[in-house]
């Protein structure tokens, strides 16, 4: 038998600790193994971008190659700078000052995957906490545990139901809103788009985990997936297996800090103000695009094991792996059949 060519994105994650100013990037990228067969070398990048590193990784040659590539870093680029709450001089800033604004073009799309998420998960997810994640400083070199009265506050002036449906934001109301469990999914999408438009025929864009495949990898062998073990940063959960594919994971493990023993990590759950504890590790979620995995899988990590599944259950072509705090792995119906999946051993 012929070695089959094996390559595979990791689902792995930058990782920031609260703790320490200091940034530890865990960067667990494509295993590339050649058999006897030979398939022509990708071309790989990788940069910092949207709080991650960004890896992207084509199977194209030459200077057309490197040129698509940087044009897909470009886009992502373009689509931070206009949706990001960290950076200054984008609607996302007017709205937080009540200066008013109208969302048109990237901004408008993240917002309605971000409502569709919020409204899909009864509010588990929602786009609106900028203020209370801004109290927290997760991430930030000034992490904190707020006190009752300043969570109650925040969360009060947040909710999704806040947002107008027309994205015509008016002047006079504050509104802060946080798209980061969505944007960089949205910006996987227009990237992987920008590759095959500039003719590229397979690849890899992976946003800290927010990943997707496309085209036939060389050797017509499928994409191979690792879905990160939520316990051992450099360990698998399991492979799946897939065509092309979009995925995203969320979990305690990505950015956190901890105070006398206690982790305090990134993905707050909007009936607490505090950070989600709903009995889950991590939350994997297979969707149509990686906008709306990125999305689900903030919510499904939010709403825990039951209500998570049900969430991904009821949504036509998606599916998720979800890993609870007794190592428990909850499957939709299509993970091993429709997508096979290799769990690690114990
Ligand atoms: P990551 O950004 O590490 O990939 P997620 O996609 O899960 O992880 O998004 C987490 C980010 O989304 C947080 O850093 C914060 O900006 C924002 N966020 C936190 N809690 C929520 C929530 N309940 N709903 C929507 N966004 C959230
Ligand atoms: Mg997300």
């Amino acid at each position: 038998m012929m070695p089959r060519n094996l390559s595979g994105p990791l689902a792995g994650r930058s990782r920031i600790s609260g703790k320490t100013p200091f940034l530890i990037l865990i960067v667990l990228t494509v295993i590339l193994a050649s058999g006897c067969r030979r398939t022509p070398e990708p071309v790989r990048e990788t940069r910092f971008m949207m709080g991650t590193l960004v890896e992207i990784l084509v199977y194209a040659q030459g200077e057309d190659a490197a040129n698509a590539v940087s044009r897909a870093f470009s886009r992502m680029a373009e689509i931070e700078k206009a949706t990001s709450c960290r950076i200054p001089g984008n609607d996302v800033e007017s709205v937080r000052e009540g200066e008013g604004a109208l969302f048109s073009g990237d901004a408008a799309r993240i917002l309605q995957t971000a409502i569709s998420a919020a409204v899909a998960s009864s509010g588990s997810f929602d786009p609106t906490l900028g203020e209370l994640v801004d109290l927290w400083g997760i991430g930030t070199d000034r992490p904190r545990v707020p006190g009752e009265v300043e969570i109650r506050d925040a969360l009060g002036r947040s909710g999704y139901q806040k947002i107008p449906e027309s994205g015509r934001f008016p002047p006079g109301e504050k509104l802060w809103l946080d798209l980061g469990g969505v944007a960089k999914g949205f910006a996987v999408d227009e990237a992987v788009k920008v590759l095959k438009d500039s003719g590229v025929g397979a690849g890899i864009v992976d946003a800290g985990g927010d990943l997707r495949t496309f085209g036939v990898k060389p050797g017509s062998s499928p994409w191979k997936v690792g879905v990160q073990d939520p316990d051992q940063s450099r360990e698998l959960a399991g492979i799946l297996e897939a065509g092309e594919i979009s995925i995203a994971t969320s979990g305690d493990y990505q950015r956190y800090f901890e105070v006398e023993g206690v982790r305090y990590h990134h993905i707050l759950d909007p009936a607490t103000g505090r950070p989600a504890r709903s009995g889950l590790k991590s939350a994997t979620v297979l969707a149509p695009d990686c906008a709306l995995a990125d999305a689900l899988a903030t919510a499904a990590f939010v709403l825990g094991p039951e209500r998570g599944l049900d969430l991904l259950e009821k949504r036509d072509g998606v599916e998720g792996i979800l890993i609870s705090e007794d190592g428990i792995y909850h499957t939709t119906s299509g993970i091993g059949t429709r997508f096979p999946f290799r769990k690690k051993q114990p």
